[in-house]
């Protein structure tokens, strides 16, 4: 029997003789049958899935090659009509999570799902956290908890189940708090959105607190740069993993199986595909595209070929653990996630990799507009304005938008121990003159 935690998880979801983990083309071939299940059950238990899959097949879906060809979903039509995905009735369902996504004013996306959809996730959670934390061990965790079907609430019964503990420590507003109470509740582990995670780190060591007392790290919730990666496992000594995941499919998504292994994707429950988004065709493995889930096992709400608006690409080696698992880049970016200056376009990811790396800055926000770019940087550097200004020089489309005279930038700084972006919604490069300024 392996040994890896994520093939305990994948056979046990596989409902797999216990043994020898599936390879990855016995995986490939059991999604295939749960996709042509889905299919068929969505097709003649939701109106809308009856009309958008009406001319659909299902026994037909032979290949992958067959199930990429089924129409897209889009962000739109599920806003428009939630509950016309739904496959169950209304009393089958135990948690309704509404997301208002930025900048836009139409109507909010209203994500169902039923216990058996959570349960999945307290599952995922407890396997694809047994690399970090172990039995007795405590986990503080970034985000809050009192929600019931909330990530943190999920984590709690995760961790539970593996014999350790995870303390929801709520959002994160000063990160000094945030290392009181890792002290006070001897935490072993960390969890939480990057530019938290980042900010406790740099208290962390302005504080003069030990390297190897945090054993393992878990940036999830929004991109992770790699400049944050490197910051946190250097002042704490310790390993730092990353998580994707989407509230559309049930927030657990992938998860690294060590340090920079790329993330193991959660096939049995989101199927991913990479694709072109101008065509739509389908993209090798390598190639970065627009990410289109599916969620072959969730019965009450599922989505099929649903476009994500996130681009990504699918690792095309296999990880050194032997995981009959695809490996997802950690690098996920927001499509349209970027602002035109000069002749280019700078990108928030860009920034973070620049601002991030500087020792004196705790966290940043950014703002543009054609001629500005407005950076709050939030440090105790004396020469904080001087260093951002010249990291942000660094940056080649910067630096050409400065050369030529077409850009001004605007630095504030601020000794401010609060995060410089307000919340916990994902982060942006917002436009000038946004009600986040
Ligand atoms: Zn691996």
């Amino acid at each position: 029997m392996t040994s890896r935690p994520l093939d305990c998880w994948l056979t046990e979801r596989m409902q797999w003789p216990p043994g020898v983990a599936p390879s990855s083309g016995q995986v490939r071939r059991w999604q295939l049958a749960r996709l042509r299940e889905i299919v068929a059950h969505a097709r003649h238990t939701s109106p809308f899935y009856a009309a958008h899959l009406a001319d659909v097949d299902a026994p037909a879906i032979r290949t992958t090659d067959d199930f990429s060809r089924l129409p897209l979903l889009t962000a739109e039509a599920v806003c428009n009509a939630p509950e016309q995905l739904l496959c169950v009735s209304r009393d089958e369902i135990a948690r309704v999570v509404t997301l208002h996504s930025s900048g836009t004013t139409g109507p909010a996306k209203r994500i169902f799902h039923t216990p058996d959809d959570m349960e999945a996730t307290v599952d995922f959670f407890r396997w694809g956290m047994a690399a970090m934390i172990g039995h007795g061990q405590t986990a503080l965790v970034l985000m809050p908890g009192q929600r019931p079907g909330g990530v943190g609430q999920l984590l709690v019964q995760a961790l539970a189940r593996a014999g350790a503990r995870a303390v929801p420590h709520g959002e994160m507003t000063r990160a000094g708090d945030a290392i009181d109470q890792m002290i006070g509740e001897k935490a072993d582990c960390l969890v939480g959105p990057a530019a938290h995670v980042n900010m406790v780190a740099r208290e962390w060591e302005a504080r003069g607190l030990p390297r190897g007392r945090i054993r393992s790290v878990l940036l999830c919730w929004d991109a992770a740069p790699d400049a944050v990666v490197r910051n946190v496992g250097r002042v704490f000594g310790c390993q730092v993993f990353r998580h994707w995941g989407m509230i559309e499919t049930g927030l657990g998504g992938a998860v690294e199986c060590a340090p920079g292994s790329g993330m193991h994707l959660r096939e049995t429950d989101v199927y991913l595909e990479i694709v072109d988004p101008a065509t739509a065709a389908p993209l090798p493995d390598g190639e970065f595209g627009e990410m289109v889930v599916t969620t072959p096992l969730r019965r009450g709400m599922p989505l099929i070929r649903y476009r994500t608006g996130d681009m990504g690409r699918i690792l095309p080696s296999a990880c050194p653990c032997g995981s009959p698992l695809r490996l997802l880049d950690p690098f996920i970016r927001r499509m349209g996630d970027g602002a035109r200056i000069g002749t280019g376009t700078l990108t928030l990811a860009e920034l973070g990799e620049a601002l991030y790396a500087l020792p004196g800055l705790r966290d940043f926000a950014a703002w543009h507009a054609p001629r500005t770019l407005k950076i709050r940087a939030c440090g105790d550097a004396k020469t904080l304005e001087q260093s951002v200004r010249s990291a942000l020089r660094s940056i080649p489309v910067i630096e050409q938008a400065v050369a030529a005279n077409r850009l001004d930038i605007v630095i504030e700084t601020t000794s401010d121990d609060a995060p410089a972006v307000p919340g916990l919604g994902k982060r942006r490069l917002q436009p000038l003159g946004s009600t986040t300024e």
